[in-house]
């Protein structure tokens, strides 16, 4: 073969190529998510790493399926979300098409981890200083070079910022508690024991096991955490309220397990009394991962509810008086699904 021949013929491959890629995407089914959250995950899977969270209305383009799960792709990682809450929407019309890009753009946010940052006109320090940012403040990502990325300032102005100053959605910093105080209320222990369940299991000690897992997780993502108590202890409910309005923290969250006399009775529920957005949070949270399906979130008039000044919620993790449901409220798994489950509520209300 002549060499011009061979060019020719790696270059009509490469358009094809590329013209087959084009295609493909423009084929793609594009679905809508249904839920108020939804998990953007690392593998097809629920125990898989989440990596970012998509709102209702959101779009994505689906390249595949397994069991369950669409594969799709953010800042260019194959990622996976549960096919159960999308909902496919009729391919879009050619004038629709900007808009979709933009959604997509739209969600492709990052945030300033750091106090005031230099704004620069290109990649890198010896650019022009445009801009100053605050902590926390959020830029759509226009582009990437090196470690500097480029980040839309409006008014069809971009400017640059290193990186490693950034966090995507998805990342630790951006779901991170950092700055947060969370008073962990173990209920019961000591003298009183809680509810009785299954084979005279007891309240106070499974309560123990799971808090110490969740203020682990909390702990972890930045969270101080206060735990109002961290062995078998006796404290009164006055007492627990004190502990809460002493530290003032950004929230209250009162863990506890259920009993009921028909063995049948299962399920989590969110219990509030003035911080509703707070139940909001902590339901779809729970209802999103964790193997006990969520009975919702209801008012009530408990005492660390009502004389908390704090943002309060009380959860109850499920029956222990459920034989099948104590089974996996005695799994370490799942003190790590409700651990997971509390932190994303905690980070969806502090949104
Ligand atoms: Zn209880």
């Amino acid at each position: 073969m002549k060499f011009s021949t061979k060019v020719l013929l790696v270059l009509s491959l490469v358009i094809l190529f590329s013209m087959t890629l084009t295609v493909q995407a423009d084929e793609q089914p594009v679905y809508e998510v249904t839920a108020d959250y939804l998990n953007v995950r690392e593998k097809p899977n629920a125990d898989s790493t989440i990596v970012a969270v998509l709102s209702k209305g959101d779009q994505i383009r689906k390249f595949a399926e397994k069991s369950g799960w669409a594969k799709t792709f953010y800042d260019g990682e194959e990622v996976w979300v549960s096919m159960h809450f999308l909902k496919k929407v009729k391919q879009e019309k050619e004038n629709d098409k900007e808009k979709n890009t933009d959604t997509a753009k739209k969600s492709k946010k990052i945030k300033v981890n750091v106090g005031q940052i230099n704004i620069r006109s290109g990649p890198g320090v010896d650019h022009e200083i445009i801009d100053f940012s605050k902590k926390g403040e959020k830029f759509r990502l226009v582009s990437k070079q090196g470690d500097w990325v480029e980040v839309d300032l409006g008014d069809s102005k971009t400017g640059w910022i290193a990186g490693f100053l950034m966090t995507k959605p998805g990342e630790s910093k951006d779901n991170s508690l950092e700055g947060r105080k969370i008073v962990l209320d173990l209920g019961h222990g000591g003298k009183d024991a809680g509810a009785v369940g299954v084979g005279g299991v007891l309240e106070k000690n499974l309560l123990l096991d799971t808090g110490l897992v969740v203020a682990d997780k909390l702990k972890d993502a930045g969270a101080k955490v206060i735990l109002t108590r961290e062995k078998d202890h006796y404290l009164t409910l006055e007492e627990r309220v004190e502990i809460s309005k002493k530290h003032n923290p950004d929230a209250f969250v009162s863990l506890h397990y259920d009993s009921f006399y028909d063995s049948t009775v299962s399920g989590t529920t969110v219990f509030y009394h003035r911080d509703g957005e707070l139940a909001e949070s902590m339901k779809l949270a729970l209802d999103d991962d964790p193997s006990i399906k969520s009975r919702g979130a209801k008012k009530a008039l408990y005492k660390v509810l009502t004389n908390t000044k704090s943002p309060s919620v009380l959860l109850e993790l499920g029956f222990i008086t459920n034989p099948s449901e104590l089974e996996i409220i005695q799994s370490e798994s799942y003190h790590k699904e409700v651990a997971e489950a509390i932190k994303n509520g905690l980070l969806k209300y502090f949104d």
